[in-house]
């Protein structure tokens, strides 16, 4: 009997909404990396596929190791291929453990590779770019964790002064005037073709009560917007992206496959009942 062929590794999806793109991976419990290329930033950094390199910052939502187990390996080719020293913006709590674990690697390689760890607590915010910040949000997890915004600052001349000369603008600053305002702006990327069409609730656990907790939660802020079809966890859910298939054709019988088969047969009735109260 021929050996089975190895499963494929997991590849980078990609998304094209303007002006940027957002590439990479993301599949529970095994490995998560976004990167958004134009912004200089990715997050987390699961393995460190390839692209994420080129991210001078790297900001972690938490330190599960699916999310930053290859962090060391990103600082040092980083540095090995020059590419200038990598920079990680983590939850604040977790910034000196990193750094424990950094310190960790320097009698195993007997060097040191440079490497930046920057604890952001919520509210505060770094610069990754010109003009673009990241800004730290209150999150919750079994950890520590932290959401970011990216935030675009500009400074604009005030209203009143937009008619005077140059040189009197010159005077002005140099006389200790404010003449500019900072405007904030969140940076977004907008889909017009994009809508939320509801939500759904994965990984859920009946043996676990915080999946109980956390299903009503869900159900009591976001209401009808919510799928009656939950997806469980299910062992062949988590195998088929690398085999390289959807689990429909992966494990047709699962009962993670048989879920997402309930999803689509939910949507499409959700979808007529909208057409339905559109046409009456
Ligand atoms: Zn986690």
């Amino acid at each position: 009997m021929l050996p089975r062929r190895p499963p494929r590794p997991g590849q980078v999806g990609y998304l094209f909404i303007p002006p940027y793109r957002v590439q990479g991976l993301s599949v529970a419990g095994e490995e998560t990396c976004v990167q958004i290329p134009e912004l200089d930033v990715a997050f987390d950094i699961g393995m460190c596929p390839r692209i994420a390199l080129s991210s001078p910052t790297i900001a972690l939502s938490h330190a599960h190791m699916d999310h930053i187990g290859g962090l060391p390996y990103y600082f040092s080719q980083r540095h090995f291929h020059k590419m200038g020293m990598g920079r990680c913006v983590c939850p604040e709590p977790i910034a000196g453990p990193l750094r424990g674990m950094m310190q960790a690697w320097v009698p195993l390689e007997a060097q040191r590779t440079p490497h930046e760890i920057v604890g952001l607590a919520p509210g505060q915010q770094i610069q990754v770019k010109n003009n673009v910040f990241l800004r730290g949000v209150a999150t919750s997890h079994t950890v520590p964790s932290l959401g970011y915004v990216l935030i675009e600052r500009r400074t604009k001349l005030k209203e009143e002064f937009l008619d005077l000369p140059q040189t009197r603008l010159r005077e002005l600053k140099q006389e200790g005037v404010e003449i500019t305002r900072t405007i904030e702006r969140v940076k977004r990327a907008l889909n017009p073709a994009l809508a939320l069409d509801g939500i759904v609730l994965t990984m859920y656990d009946r043996r676990n009560n915080l999946s109980e907790l956390v299903a009503a939660d869900v159900r009591g802020f976001f209401k009808e917007k919510v799928f009656d079809t939950m997806i469980p966890r299910n062992v062949r859910v988590s195998e088929a992206p690398s085999h390289g298939m959807p689990v429909l054709l992966y494990d047709f019988r699962s009962i993670g496959a048989q879920a997402y088969v309930q999803l689509a047969a939910e949507l499409l009735k959700r979808e007529r009942e909208r057409e339905k109260a559109i046409a009456t």
